[in-house]
């Protein structure tokens, strides 16, 4: 033990005198988009004409960041600009700012990467009028035409201005950089759309209008085409590793992340905090849509917000926490403060235990890939064109629901783009489609064959329901794996709201005759309905009142299926949302119907009109093949993500763990919320398996997190991959080894406590 303490103090003291520009693993002769790994940012405001140089490159050193992203064109100049309309920082006077900066990164070895904010100023505005957006009505906007002369001349002077005179490594931007999917009926868009499809511009929004659709496809390209044409100016400009790399956002409901980031070799991302509903897990879930996309070996890193509401400092737990959950997604640092002067001066500290922590680290965190047994499925058509005007409800709450069920039930996973699937699904034995209605013909091929091939599916929702552009499909166009079909004259269930606002009480929804059909625009969350779970065993619990005829008797030998596992006392669960009217096939075992919607008020009125009935919530299938299939057209995932009922996610988990046939690679037993990822390392390391967990334990709620409580201990087993023998386990947060047991290929050991985060190296 003594032994390894030492190790970690000389690793940690040669860490530190180490040359903060250099990466420990990474080949110093790297371009800088693959040999940065911490980041950093000041994001300089007009105020900050007197900025205190010294103390930043200090705190580049302690925080050993070795890339920069700096201020310097666009909305503000922090230079003396020679292009018309540029706007200098308010309090610079003569000074030459960014001059000053980039030679201090030059003398501290640190890479400097020059931000754009491409927002018009007001004189822009009024030099060209003719640049702006204009509306249907004809009136001029104030935000900038995405086809425009101001991102397709103004800002690329700029760019190329900035790029000779200070030789920037790269270009970012801020937020979506002018990138926009609004309608525009300027005079460049409305030209621009005639030459590509000969059509006048479409006159409003109209999902069913086959030249907005046009317009939607043509105005996607058009993104496509300026990050091509921002990427062939600053490499005309900086050379060739000069990439403009722009910035997203790291999210499943993002468009044109696909095509966007295939043309990048490093990602950045405008993800500075959690939401109140997805929670810090949704970094690492950033981690693997990006990297799922770019591949493993690409950087990808995201600024990291050190200040909540901007003049003051964030909760040091909740910043870390995010920067925790980041790496344990394997996304790079990078703080990020606005204003280079703080009168709240309590963020300074909060990034150096992690930055040091993350350089002592380094070979832990990269070159690696993830260990899963579970890849979750997204599209960006679906995100549009099935999303449609809600693309939050109709999307991201059925995704959301599984991510926070993978999570709180520990079960990991990866995320795969649709079109990706025969990329990943030799990685994978189990595709999860949550809600993913509108499918191509290929991706339904490739889910086809991926079953064939002995994969289990699960479904939820409207899955393959719609084709490509959002129209329903006369069945399931999985329909033959599912075991069953969409009922000629239900209505898709297209819509989504949330319970009725302006009415007494927002489960009082009548839903009619026809309940089991809802229609476009009726997918309620949250309203009183349940489901029954069969066989029904209630007569069996003996500490329950027994009133007669009102529990069928326990036939000898009945037993639920796996899938119910932990509800043994039960014979119905909450639903809360409605179900289509279906058929199913002979095979397809049916284990949960719908118990419709009952009286809330008052009291004596809430009890179950029709108790029991034959509507199809959840059925599954073994296929000859030995493949599992479930499918549930009732959105479990979308009611878990809206009301985090528990019963929703240990179905969801359960669901995914049978259809999985019980192989993960990991199991944790202990009380708490941990979030636990697991990688194995290529290259050098190859072989060496890392485990994270992270605390979010007193985390699931509302932010900020203002403290951290320790958890634990935590019996641990991870399966063993190929040339890793599981004798040595090190846990590098707690700085010490763990007993290690092998057998039967797994290793267990004991993770005593876990504060914020415990990662462990397995060799
Ligand atoms: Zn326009």
């Amino acid at each position: 033990m003594k032994t390894t303490r030492r190790e970690f103090v000389v690793l940690g003291a040669a860490a530190a005198a180490s040359v903060a520009g250099q990466a420990q693993g990474a080949n110093v002769t790297d371009p800088w988009y693959r040999r940065v790994r911490r980041w950093g940012q000041v994001n300089i405001t007009e105020d900050d004409g007197n900025m205190d140089i010294g103390f930043w490159r200090r705190y580049m050193k302690d925080t050993y960041t070795q890339g920069t992203i700096i201020n310097s064109g666009g909305v503000v100049n922090y230079y003396d600009s020679r292009i018309p309309g540029a706007h200098k920082g308010l309090t610079l006077g003569n000074r030459d700012l960014l001059g000053e900066l980039v030679k201090a990164c030059a003398e501290d070895g640190i890479v400097y990467v020059a931000r754009m904010t491409n927002t018009p100023t007001d004189e822009i505005i009024k030099m060209h009028p003719e640049w702006m957006c204009q509306d249907a009505a004809g009136k001029r906007t104030n935000r900038a035409c995405m086809n425009g002369g101001y991102l397709y001349e103004w800002v690329p002077a700029q760019m190329k201005e900035i790029a000779v005179r200070y030789k920037p490594a790269g270009f970012a931007v801020n937020g979506g950089g002018g990138l926009n999917y609004q309608l525009c009926y300027c005079q460049v868009c409305t030209k621009l759309f005639k030459d590509k499809t000969g059509h006048d511009l479409p006159g409003a929004v109209n999902w069913k209008d086959p030249v907005y659709r046009d317009w939607v496809k043509w105005n996607a390209d058009q993104v496509i085409a300026l990050w091509d044409f921002q990427n062939k100016v600053t490499r005309t400009a900086g050379g060739p590793d000069c990439y403009w790399i722009g910035m997203t956002r790291g999210v499943v409901t993002e468009r044109n992340m696909l095509r966007i980031l295939e043309r990048s070799p490093v990602s950045f991302q405008d993800h500075q905090n959690r939401s109140d509903a997805s929670g810090f897990q949704q970094f690492t879930e950033d981690g693997k849509l990006t990297h799922g996309i770019m591949g493993w070996d690409k950087i990808v890193t995201a600024s990291q917000a050190l200040y909540g509401p901007r003049m003051t400092t964030k909760a040091a737990p909740e910043s870390q926490m995010w920067m925790y959950e980041g790496i344990a997604g394997s996304i790079s640092p990078w703080w990020h403060t606005i204003s280079a002067h703080h009168h709240d001066k309590r963020r300074y500290e909060t990034a150096l235990p992690v930055f040091k922590w993350h350089l002592e680290n380094e070979q832990y965190l990269y070159d690696r890939t993830p260990v899963a047994t579970i890849g979750i499925v997204y599209s960006e058509d679906n995100n549009v064109f099935y999303g449609r005007d809600d693309v939050s409800g109709n999307v991201e709450a059925p995704w959301r629901g599984w991510i926070n069920s993978f999570t709180r039930y520990r079960v990991p996973y990866i995320v795969i783009n649709a079109e990706h699937i025969e990329r990943y699904a030799h990685k994978v034995s189990t595709l999860v489609l949550p809600n993913l209605a509108a499918m191509t013909d290929a991706q339904v091929a490739a889910v086809k064959r991926f079953v064939a091939n002995g994969g289990n599916l699960v479904a939820t929702g409207d899955t393959s329901l719609h084709d490509p552009l959002g129209d329903a499909r006369p069945d399931y166009a999985l329909a033959d794996l599912f075991g069953a079909h969409w009922v000629s004259g239900s209505r898709p269930n297209t819509g989504y709201r949330a319970p009725i606002s302006g009415r007494s009480n927002p489960f009082d929804i009548d839903p009619g005759p026809g309940f089991a059909t809802a229609g476009e625009g009726e997918r309620p969350l949250g309203i009183n309905t349940y489901v029954r779970l069969t066989p029904e065993l209630r007569a069996h619990v003996a500490y329950s009142p027994h009133p007669k005829g009102d529990e069928p008797p326990v036939a000898p030998g009945a037993a639920r299926h796996p899938i119910f596992h932990g509800f043994d006392k039960t014979d119905a669960i909450y639903f809360g949302g409605v179900v289509p009217k279906l058929t199913t096939d002979a095979g397809t075992e049916v284990l949960l119907t719908f118990i419709p919607v009952a009286p809330v008020l008052q009291a004596e009125n809430a009890w179950w009109r029709t108790p029991k009935t034959d509507i199809q919530a959840m059925m599954v299938r073994t296929l000859p093949n030995g493949a599992r299939v479930v499918f549930m057209p009732a959105d479990f995932d979308r009611q878990y993500a809206s009301g985090n009922n528990p019963d929703h996610g240990i179905l969801l988990s359960n669901a995914v763990r049978w259809a999985a046939k019980e192989d993960l690679p990991l199991a944790i037993e202990g009380p708490g919320y941990m979030d636990c990822n697991l990688y194995q390392q290529t290259g050098q390391y190859s072989g060496r398996i890392v485990l994270h967990v992270a605390n979010l334990t007193y985390a699931t709620f509302r932010a900020p997190m203002d403290e951290f409580v320790p958890v634990g201990p935590f019996k641990v087993r991870v399966k063993l991959g190929k040339g890793v023998t599981g004798q040595t386990v090190k846990l590098l947060v707690a700085g010490q080894p763990a007993q290690s047991h092998v057998s039967n290929g797994w290793v267990e050991f004991v993770v005593p406590s876990v504060t914020g985060h415990e990662v462990v190296a397995i060799t």
